[in-house]
Formats: C-alpha cells, sequence, structure tokens
C-alpha cells in the first residue's frame, strides 16, 4: 500500500509540472490534415531546427492561429514537448506578411515546395542548421516580394544554389572541382567531364570506365559545377542540365525521386 500511495503522489507532481514552452522562428515545410480542425505540421526552426507539431483547432474558424497553416509560411512560433519521438505541441504560430508573389507564379511556387520536401528529408529532428535557415529564407523572401521572375531562369539560379547549401548542410556536398577518383584539378584541358552520384562527384576521361553510374556534363554545366559562381550567369539549358544533374543526384541518395521533382524538372 506504502508503494502505491508513493507513485499517486509523483504523478500528481508530474501533472502539476509547469510545461516547458519552446519560442522559435520557422518556416513551415510539410503541412498534413491531422483531423476536421487540426494539422500536423512540420517546421524548420532557426534556433531548434526542425519539429514535428500539432496545432490544434488550427483548422477552425476561430483559434489560436491566425487560420490553416500554410507551407512555406513563416514566422515567430512557441511550441511545448521536445522529445524526439513525440509529436509537438504548437501553441503559436504568427506568419510574417508577405506580398504573396509566389503563389502567383507556378514555377516559383514549384521551386519553393521542391526546396522544403528536400530539407524535410535531408534534416533531422531538433537538429539546428541557422545557415541553411537564413538561406531558405531569403530564397522564400526573394519570390514572395517578387525579386525573383517573372524569368523562370530567377527561380532555377535560387533553387539550384539553395539544393548546393543543403548538401553542405546535411554533410553530402559532392566534390566539384576535381576528379573524385585520381584528384585531377578540372581545368580547361578537360576534353570529357562526367558526374557519379555514386562517387559523389566529378570523374574524369581517364577515370570514367570504373563508373558505371557517370553522366557525361556538356562542358558549360561542368564549368559551373567546378565554380558555383558561374551558376547566376549560365544559360536556361545549363541551368535545366544541372537541375536534371541534382535531382539525379537527390534519387540517388534518397532511394527514389522527390515527390515534388518528377513532374516539374524531369524531361
Ligand atoms: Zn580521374
Amino acid at each position: 500500500m506504502a508503494v502505491l500511495r508513493e507513485d499517486t503522489r509523483r504523478r500528481r507532481v508530474l501533472r502539476g509540472q509547469a510545461v516547458m514552452l519552446t519560442k522559435d522562428r520557422a518556416i513551415c515545410v510539410r503541412v498534413v490534415d491531422y483531423s476536421e480542425t487540426s494539422q500536423v505540421v512540420t517546421l524548420f526552426g532557426r534556433s531548434g531546427g526542425k519539429i514535428r507539431a500539432i496545432a490544434k483547432g488550427s483548422k477552425r474558424q476561430k483559434s489560436a492561429f491566425e487560420g490553416p497553416i500554410e507551407p512555406l509560411s513563416f514566422g515567430a512560433i512557441v511550441f511545448s514537448g521536445v522529445r524526439k519521438d513525440q509529436l509537438a505541441t504548437l501553441t503559436e504560430f504568427q506568419p510574417e506578411p508577405v506580398r504573396g508573389e509566389l503563389r502567383r507564379n507556378l514555377a516559383a511556387l514549384q521551386s519553393a515546395l521542391l526546396a522544403a520536401e528536400l530539407l524535410d528529408l535531408l534534416t533531422e529532428e531538433y537538429d539546428p542548421h541557422p545557415e541553411l535557415f537564413d538561406h531558405f529564407l531569403s530564397f522564400l523572401q526573394d519570390m514572395e516580394e517578387g525579386k525573383a521572375g517573372p524569368d523562370p531562369r530567377d527561380f532555377l539560379i535560387r533553387l539550384i544554389l539553395f539544393q548546393f547549401v543543403l548538401l553542405h548542410e546535411a554533410g553530402l556536398r559532392p566534390i566539384l572541382s576535381a576528379c573524385v577518383n585520381c584528384r585531377r584539378a578540372f581545368g580547361a584541358d578537360w576534353r570529357e567531364s562526367y558526374f557519379s552520384a555514386a562517387a559523389n562527384g566529378l570523374v574524369c576521361r581517364d577515370c570514367e570506365m570504373s563508373f558505371p553510374d557517370k553522366i557525361r556534363l556538356r562542358p558549360k554545366a561542368a564549368q559551373c559545377l567546378a565554380d558555383i559562381k558561374r551558376i547566376a550567369q549560365a544559360d536556361q539549358a545549363t541551368l535545366d542540365e544541372i537541375e536534371q544533374l541534382l535531382i539525379h543526384h537527390f534519387t540517388h541518395i534518397l532511394g527514389r525521386p522527390p515527390k515534388l521533382a518528377k513532374h516539374v524538372f524531369l524531361p
């Protein structure tokens, strides 16, 4: 009997504990309907990294939120619960006002949704990446403010640069300035260049035979990959080639193509 009483008392103490609230600034990368009235959201926080949280009642007309939470919105969040194996509870989300250009341009929206999908797939919960957050936020803000576009090239350039930051932050940055096998530096003397997803980088003509999965690169694409700064000046065909290469690479890493890539960016 004494043991039982002890247990009851401990439970009361636990129940009486103040709920820990965490504040962060976050980007919503995924939304799933949980019930008629609630959503489960995946939020990428600047200080705390990615969390999954339930937003109770977010679809009700009157709730603690300003209407249903939308993917790619961003702002201040407050949540409770910080255990990796459990859903956190979102108690506040204040989306920052935007001009709304992102949803007026299909190419912009598709680029941003693909970026969000990849970010979700390549980051772990509670693993902060503030630089990746800042990069993704400015990518979204540029699109929302209409600083990118209407030329689809603008979205593609930003998407490509974002994907390189993501690969770097996830510890998966490919080697692109030299042959990944023999280490010979890339230069004007390279008459043929290849990329191997399995080798995670550039492969020269002398080594390509050892990499059955290699893809041949056109000279302009190889030059851009070896010197990322060139991407901003690249023509549409080169950008398309690089984006297709990146999708091929993400498909290798993930073991399947990203959902949002197959309809949009593959030929
Ligand atoms: Zn080589």
